[in-house]
């Protein structure tokens, strides 16, 4: 028996599932997850000594790839002088000063430990800002695990409070509408209906956790416009696609700046880290400036703020989203050229997030639009690919993340496992 699943069988007697977090657990492609040993550059190794070329990067953290020499510095010249202390210390204010130096849209930024956090952070904000309870999201977006972000929408326009986890109380989701992405009028209608009670709408900058859903500028610009005109804080959710599009927010992309910004992942160097922030007047509700009460025991703490800004400075000063295009456009004509004469399968990319839809003509990007079909061609791709060293996300869902220690040689051999899939008809 491999190693991986001696420890698995102990893992799934201690924790549910074996796992801290659903989608590790395999559960929709099948098998048992893998465990991990080691990762160095754009590779991990697993525990039974098998390597594996990594498009999961943690999720997204990872986009100079593992064990970065400068992170690591980083990492263990502050771990020699303490890794917490519960004071201020000097890293908290090298990180927010890259951030704010960087991003046009944040004046200000309080660190919290989790993409979650900093979501719920952010729209308790919004809240006490504006005076307002109710808060709009889109169908397809995921912002963490908080009770009233866990909606969904069900069909119609727009829908209240059907919560999708057991343990949320109805009364909870009551003030959380849901509707579907990339619909215009809708919007329009809605901001009619409820425009003035909303305080703010959330929207993953560029949607990535349900497929990979590109909205069009005329949408957006759209949803800031109406976030004008009804005094509604537009807050745009970057923990998962921030600093990871070729304009490096998502806000960027599509040229608006919203009120208020969420990060995670690429800010904590692969620690845990999230952040929100924006302009100086929202910002400076938060306790103790104001009365928009948010606080964190570890929030701050020195070692995720130095790998945070190892990662970010490197990232500035190598030109990350140039070369990610670079490789991006690599990938894309060797994608294109596999998948050419395929129907059933399409792939998408968009700076260093990529994903493949299935039985679709043209990309999705609502919810509704990706075909329920796909998970069970996934489910055997991700296994062709796993047993030929290729680690894809365990989710037709999920997106693939490229990363800087990738070589033109590395996609090669992804392209090479792609196109066996094709001759033996894994995709069509
Ligand atoms: N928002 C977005 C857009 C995310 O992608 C995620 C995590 N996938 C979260 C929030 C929640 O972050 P965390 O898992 O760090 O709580």
């Amino acid at each position: 028996m491999s190693q991986s699943q001696e420890l698995y069988d102990k893992a799934v007697k201690l924790m549910p599932a074996g796992v801290n977090s659903p989608v590790r657990a395999f559960r929709s492609v099948g098998g048992t997850p893998i465990f991990m040993d080691r990762g160095k550059g754009a590779y991990i190794t697993d525990v039974d000594g098998n390597s594996y070329l990594d498009f999961c990067g943690s999720w997204g953290p990872l986009i100079l790839g593992h064990c970065h020499p400068a992170v690591t510095a980083a990492i263990t010249e502050v771990v020699s002088r303490g890794w917490t202390f519960g004071t201020p210390v000097r890293e908290e204010v090298e990180l927010a000063g890259l951030i704010i130096e960087k991003l046009k849209a944040v004046e200000m930024v309080r660190f919290v430990n989790s993409g979650t956090e900093a979501v719920m952070s952010a729209i308790r904000l919004a809240r006490g800002f504006t005076g307002r309870d109710r808060v709009l999201k889109f169908r397809g977006c995921y912002h963490g695990h908080v009770d009233y972000l866990l909606v969904d929408a069900g069909s119609g326009l727009a829908t209240f409070g059907t919560a999708s986890s057991d343990g949320v109380p109805e009364d909870f989701v009551k003030l959380t509408a849901t509707m579907d992405l990339d619909d215009l009028q809708g919007l329009e209608t809605l901001f009619k209906e409820m425009g003035h009670e909303l305080a703010c709408v959330a929207i993953e900058s560029v949607p990535a956790n349900n497929g990979l859903l590109i909205q069009s500028r005329e949408y957006v610009q759209k949803l800031r416009s109406l976030c004008d005109e009804y005094g509604v804080l537009l807050v745009f959710d970057e923990v998962l696609a921030g600093f990871r599009m070729p304009e490096v927010m998502g806000y960027e992309h599509y040229g608006v700046i919203p009120d208020l910004v969420t990060l995670g992942k690429v800010i904590g160097g692969g620690m845990p880290v999230g952040a929100y922030g924006g302009r100086k007047e929202i910002m400076s509700k938060i306790s103790p400036l104001g009365g928009v009460y948010q606080a964190g025991t570890l929030s701050g703490n020195p070692v995720a703020m130095a790998a945070g800004y190892a990662t970010l400075k490197t990232y500035f000063q190598e030109d990350v989203p140039g070369q990610i295009e670079k490789l991006g456009a690599h990938l894309d004509a060797g994608v294109a050229s596999v998948l050419k004469d395929l129907t059933n399968i399409g792939f998408l990319r968009l700076g260093s997030l990529f994903w493949f839809y299935f039985n679709a003509p043209e990309p999705p990007r609502r919810a509704d639009a990706i075909s329920s079909q796909g998970g069970a061609v996934y489910k055997e791709l991700h296994r062709f690919m796993l047993d030929r060293g290729m680690y894809m996300a365990p989710s037709s869902y999920e997106v693939g993340f490229l990363n800087t220690a990738m070589t033109q040689n590395d996609l090669d051999r992804f392209l090479d496992v792609l196109d066996q899939a094709k001759k033996e008809k894994i995709i069509s």
